[in-house]
């Protein structure tokens, strides 16, 4: 059996809805399916613009409540026919009602908590699943829905990016999914803790939905549909050389996801890896192409790096100071600050003399973070022991990944001379002992350039990029 995932984009519209049910409908002919979706693309962030709104007390909500209900029922109205119409427009407007009850909740309490807005945003993938299990038996297959925050995939109570219970949640895929008769259309990104309360897998996270459940499935592999031909080599927003990479490790694929490839969640590798699941990205608006595999061993690639890859709007933190030099525990001291105050942090470089610590963390985060050091740090400053600690915004990370980096040498020369010669300026370095991966902090001003230099350097058809 196989699992087929398919993303907002590919379920952007009622055209597309049956696009892909006829993609499904035609698979399941050949092998047994368990579906996954995501919400109608947009739809988690108009749920998100509307429950912010009702918490502010601004009455817009209600035209942002009416725009998705109009984009749900627009689509009944066109996919079904008169006579299945009613039952399947009744189920979605009773959905409906109940997420207005709460919107109406949030408005009168001026209150969203994390927990709140996981409710609110379980009704994209709810909706879009029930729309999709119905329509299924239209194409003659038997089909039925499975809302994962109903004791499926179960987590721990971190609303907004809830840490999955793996034990449990096999479990109860297994109980819940596998005796299904018919094609499973299952509710991706939501899941729910052991006591019922519904969370979040993060954003974007209905990709992680589908290992998981391909994992508890122990399915043969778990498809990704969306609307790219697969893991390009970089962006294709911003360098249109870009290319299908047609296989990734599974490292590979973590570290390019991790980096801003949206394309795939990080996390989605973890089951994958655990229980050796093979991944295939697919393009639902081009099926016929080969997509990329992510497996446990694929071919070595003829170029030395594989990827290219960027996170936005990132800012640094550099502590500094001569007094720091020897000092044990002051990096675990920063870091344990940051930590405490559940701010992630994406890339961390330490120069070997010790002089300064660069931290770079989301910009939304960096003033909060700031701050916590000034006054954590507040002693050491007064001491002169440490003498700055600056920030500094508007930046990106950039890392560039590949297994046969490990052990070539010269990439980094050939990385950061490339950039010197297109006056790139590079704030921070890291490269993490896997060799995998060369991150590097740099100006949201020359992130383009530095994407095209670097695409251009490594990735293009010349004699140099061949590893051999
Ligand atoms: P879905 O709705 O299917 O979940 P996403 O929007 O989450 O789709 O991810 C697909 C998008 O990821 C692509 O349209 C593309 O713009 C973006 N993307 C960013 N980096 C890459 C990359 N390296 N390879 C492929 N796509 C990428
Ligand atoms: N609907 C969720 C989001 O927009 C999850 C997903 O699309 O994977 O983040
Ligand atoms: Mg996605």
């Amino acid at each position: 059996m196989k699992i087929m995932k398919f993303g907002g984009s590919s379920i952007a519209n009622s055209t597309l809805i049956e696009k892909v049910a006829r993609i499904v409908a035609g698979e399941s002919e050949k092998t047994g399916i368990c579906l996954v979706l995501s919400a109608m693309k947009g739809v988690t962030d108009l749920l998100i613009g509307c429950a912010r709104e009702a918490e502010n007390g601004k009455t817009c909500y209600k035209e942002t409540f009416n725009e998705i209900k109009k984009k749900h029922l627009d689509t009944v109205e066109t996919l079904f026919t008169q006579n299945k119409k009613k039952e399947i427009r009744e189920a979605v407007i009773w959905m409906l009602s109940e997420l207005e009850e709460i919107l109406h909740g949030i408005e009168l309490v001026r209150e969203c908590s994390a927990r709140s807005l996981d409710v609110v945003m379980s009704f994209g993938e709810k909706l879009s699943c029930r729309i999709m299990a119905s329509y299924l038996p239209v194409l003659g297959h038997e089909a039925v829905f499975i809302d994962a925050s109903d004791g499926v995939i179960i987590t721990d109570n971190v609303h907004g990016s809830a840490a999955v219970l793996f034990t449990q949640s096999y479990k109860a895929i297994l109980k819940r999914i596998k005796s299904v008769k018919g094609i499973p259309v299952v509710t991706g990104f939501i899941a729910s803790t052991s006591s019922g309360v519904v969370t979040t897998l993060g954003r974007n996270g209905s990709d992680y939905t589908a290992s998981i459940v391909g994992a508890g499935l122990d399915a043969d592999i778990i498809e990704i549909w969306t609307d790219v031909d697969g893991v390009l080599s970089a962006d294709p927003r911003y360098v249109k050389e870009a290319f299908v990479i047609p296989e990734l490790s599974y490292q590979e694929a973590m570290e390019l996801s991790y980096f801003g490839a949206k394309v795939i969640h990080p996390y989605t590798m973890i089951p994958a890896i655990e229980k050796k699941k093979n991944i295939l990205i697919k393009n639902t608006l081009n099926p016929e192409t080969k997509g990329t595999l992510i497996a446990d061993t694929v071919k070595r690639h003829s170029t030395c790096i594989t990827g290219i890859a960027c996170i936005d709007r990132i800012a640094i933190i550099n502590v500094e100071g001569c007094g720091m030099v020897g000092i044990p525990g002051i990096a675990a001291r920063i870091l344990g600050e940051i930590a405490a105050a559940h701010i992630n942090i994406i890339m961390i470089s330490q120069a070997s003399s010790e002089h300064s610590i660069c931290l770079a963390l989301k910009e939304n985060e960096a003033v909060k973070a700031h701050d916590l050091l000034n006054r954590a740090l507040a002693d050491e400053l007064a001491t002169k022991q440490i003498q700055n600690i600056d920030l500094l915004r508007d930046l990106v990370i950039i890392a560039v990944i590949g297994e046969n980096m490990r052990g070539t040498p010269g990439i980094s020369g050939r990385l950061f001379s490339a950039l010197g010669l297109k006056k790139i300026n590079v704030y921070a370095i890291a490269q993490g002992s896997s060799e995998r991966n060369i991150s590097f902090v740099t100006g949201s001003g020359d992130k383009e350039q530095a994407l095209l230099t670097l695409h251009h350097a490594f990735l293009e058809v010349s004699p140099e990029n061949t590893s051999g």
